[in-house]
């Protein structure tokens, strides 16, 4: 199964040592594509893993600066010790933006699940106090993230705007795919028209077309937003987009710890998970 798996896997992820991520974002600037790199691992329970995971991250800054690529970077606050304890994520995530800050490079915190969703953006409060250059993501699944995304607006924070990678309960978010989808639209909208640096991070096509159609409407100029996409899915488009003009940056994921971030990209798409059960039953 741990095989199958890692067989599936190598199509997402970029593989176990920085090195690798940093050569797959060298493959998609050749492409007129960035990227942001993210060192897989998530819910550390002990302050040792986490200061490891910083050391990692700030040698990851180093590669990318001495390798000159265009990347940014990714984080999990739950890889930093959240589960710890605030401080303790907060004082670590502040150590790797500082050194991005030197570099002159960005630091994008993922959002994780709901149970992290108002720590996440109180530390990022925090920490925009001494740093601009960070900036969150934010679920399109969530019944919060109207308020959240216009808080966002205000303090000139830059969104990633995505649909939401986790199971949340009925009562805080949209139980319909169309409901969360319409809330992308509408959100992406707000961010568009009034966001900084706005990330709109879908493969769903009818929403990138509409994000064209609305910014062309609006004058809203293609150097203020970007397109993500994660790497491994919808290469075409990605380089299409690219092509046409477009910001387009690919999340970049590498590190030994690929097993929840791999289970959360089966779940999203039915053919994968056949995929896998079908090569578990050959
Ligand atoms: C750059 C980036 C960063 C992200 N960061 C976060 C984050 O911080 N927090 C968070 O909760 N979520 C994050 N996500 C994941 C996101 O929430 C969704 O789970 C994921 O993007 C799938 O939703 P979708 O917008 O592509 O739309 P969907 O409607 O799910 O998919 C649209 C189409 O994309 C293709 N597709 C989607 N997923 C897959 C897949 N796994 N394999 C193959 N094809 C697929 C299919 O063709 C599908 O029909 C991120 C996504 C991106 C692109």
């Amino acid at each position: 199964m741990k095989s199958l798996l890692s067989f599936f896997a190598r199509r997402y992820i970029a593989g176990v040592d920085k090195l690798e991520a940093i050569d797959v974002a060298r493959r998609l600037n050749a492409q007129h594509i960035s990227a942001t790199i993210d060192n897989l691992g998530e819910n550390v329970k002990n302050a040792a893993d986490a200061a490891s995971s910083v050391r990692e991250y700030t040698g990851l800054l180093d590669a990318i600066k001495d390798s000159g690529v265009d990347s940014t970077v990714s984080l999990k606050l739950t890889h930093l010790g959240l589960d710890i304890s605030t401080e303790l994520a907060s004082g670590n995530a502040g150590a790797i933006i500082r050194k991005a800050s030197e570099y002159g490079n960005f630091v994008r915190l993922d959002m994780e699940s709901s149970a992290y969703t108002e720590r996440t953006l109180g530390i990022l409060r925090s920490l925009r106090e001494t740093y601009p250059n960070v900036g969150v993501a934010i679920q399109s699944c969530l019944l919060r993230s109207a308020d959240d995304v216009k808080k966002l607006i205000e303090s000139g924070t830059s969104v990633r705007l995505v649909k939401g990678a986790y199971k949340e309960p009925p009562e805080i978010a949209f139980k319909d795919k169309k409901d969360v989808d319409a809330n992308f639209s509408f959100l992406m909208k707000e961010l568009l028209m009034k966001g900084v640096r706005t990330a709109v991070a879908t493969h769903d096509e009818t929403l990138i077309e509409e994000a064209i159609k609305f910014t062309k409407a609006m004058n809203i100029p293609s150097e203020s937003f970007e397109f993500q996409m994660l790497l491994g899915i919808k290469r075409t488009l990605q380089k299409r987009l690219a092509a046409e003009g477009f910001k387009v940056r690919v999340y970049v994921p590498y590190g030994p710890d690929w097993l929840p971030y791999i289970l959360r990209r089966l779940g999203e798409r039915k053919e994968n998970l056949f995929f896998v059960l079908k090569n578990i039953f050959d």
